[in-house]
C-alpha cells in the first residue's frame, strides 16, 4: 500500500490493496476515479473512506470502544445523543455499524434509567420524611416504585420497537438510496437513547430545582399546585423535541436523505400513534377501563390528549 493513497484524490489503484466499499450500499468502489458511488449516488471523501478502510477513522461511539473504554464511550455516546447535531455529524456512515454492541446500548440505557428512577424516588422520600424512613420504605414491601419502573421499561422498549416499525414506512425511499437496515438501526437506537437519557437528565435537574423551591417557599397551599408545576409539563415536551430532532438529523445529516425533518416528524408521530393504540387495546381488553396504570404512562407524555381520549372513549 503506498503512502500516496492518503491524499485527497483517489488512491493509486495499482498499489492499493485494501477492500474499499460504499458505506451506504456496499458497492465495490475499486478503480473509481470520482468520489461518488455509481450505485446509490453517495458523495464521499477519499480521505475519510481510505481512513475507514485502513481502520484509522476515529469513532466516538460505544460500538467501537466497548472493549477498550466501555464506561467512557458509553457515557460519551449517551451524552452525544443529547446533542443530536453533534452526534450525527460525528457518527459517520463510514463507521461500520456493530450490531451486537449497538443493541447492548438498549439494556444499558434502561439500567441507567432504573438507577435514576430508584435514586429519584429515594431522594424525594429522604427529603420529605428523613433518611431512615426513606431507607425503610425502599425495601421490597413497598412495591409501587418497582412496579412503576417495570411498566416504564416496557413502555420505553415499546417506543423503540414502534420507532423501528415507523421508519419501515419509508422502505421505498430507503431502498431507492440503498440504505441498509444496520444504518437504520443505528438511527433508531441512538435517537431512542436521546429520549430516555433526556428524561434522566431533565428529571435530575427538576428534582434539584423542585427541592430548592420547596425549601424556599414551603409546602403548597391545600389543593394548590406545587411551585414550578409547569416544569413537569416541560419535561416531556423537551424530551419529545429532542427525539424528533435526533430522528430527523439522523435522516438528514447521517443518512443524507431528502426531507429529513418532515420524515423525522412523521416517524415520531407514527411511533406515538402506535404506542397509543397499543395502550388503548391493552386497556380495553385487559382492564376494561382507561383508568389503569398502563394508560397513565401516556398521561405522563400527553396530559391533555389522554384526557381527551378518555372523554371520547368512556
Ligand atoms: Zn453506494
Amino acid at each position: 500500500m503506498s503512502e500516496q493513497s492518503s491524499c485527497a484524490s483517489h488512491p493509486d489503484w495499482s498499489s492499493f490493496t485494501l477492500e474499499i466499499r460504499c458505506p451506504r450500499c456496499g458497492y465495490d468502489l475499486r478503480m473509481l476515479t470520482v468520489a461518488r458511488c455509481p450505485e446509490c449516488g453517495w458523495r464521499f471523501s477519499w480521505d475519510v473512506i481510505i481512513a475507514a478502510a485502513k481502520q484509522r477513522l476515529e469513532s466516538p461511539l460505544f460500538e467501537d470502544h466497548w472493549h477498550d473504554r466501555p464506561l467512557r464511550s458509553f457515557f460519551g455516546t449517551v451524552g452525544r445523543s443529547l446533542l443530536p447535531w453533534r452526534l450525527w455529524s460525528q457518527a459517520r456512515l463510514e463507521h461500520v455499524p456493530h450490531v451486537g454492541p449497538l443493541l447492548t446500548m438498549v439494556p444499558l440505557v434502561m439500567l441507567l434509567y432504573a438507577v435514576y428512577w430508584l435514586a429519584n424516588t429515594f431522594a424525594w422520600r429522604w427529603f420529605f420524611s428523613g433518611f431512615w424512613s426513606a431507607l425503610r420504605y425502599s425495601g421490597p414491601i413497598y412495591r409501587w416504585p418497582y412496579e412503576n419502573l417495570v411498566r416504564k421499561t416496557v413502555f420505553f422498549l415499546a417506543v423503540g420497537c414502534a420507532l423501528w416499525l415507523s421508519v419501515q414506512v419509508y422502505r421505498h425511499t430507503l431502498a431507492k438510496h440503498r440504505i441498509r437496515q444496520v444504518h437504520i438501526l443505528r438511527v433508531v437506537v441512538l435517537s431512542w437513547t436521546a429520549l430516555v437519557a433526556s428524561r434522566v437528565v431533565i428529571g435530575l435537574v427538576l428534582m434539584v430545582v423542585g427541592m430548592v423551591l420547596r425549601k424556599l417557599t414551603g409546602p403548597p397551599p391545600l389543593g394548590g399546585r406545587p411551585p414550578a408545576y409547569w416544569m413537569w409539563y416541560a419535561q416531556p415536551a423537551i424530551s419529545l423535541a429532542l427525539f424528533v430532532a435526533s430522528v430527523s438529523l439522523g435522516f438528514r445529516v447521517y443518512l443524507r436523505l431528502p426531507h429529513g425533518w418532515a420524515g423525522g416528524l412523521i416517524a415520531v408521530g407514527l411511533t406515538w400513534a402506535m404506542v397509543a393504540v397499543l395502550l388503548l387495546g391493552l386497556s380495553f381488553y385487559y382492564f376494561d377501563s382507561l383508568k389503569n396504570p398502563w394508560f397513565s404512562l401516556l398521561e405522563l407524555w400527553w396530559p391533555g390528549v389522554t384526557r381527551w381520549i378518555i372523554s371520547v372513549f368512556q
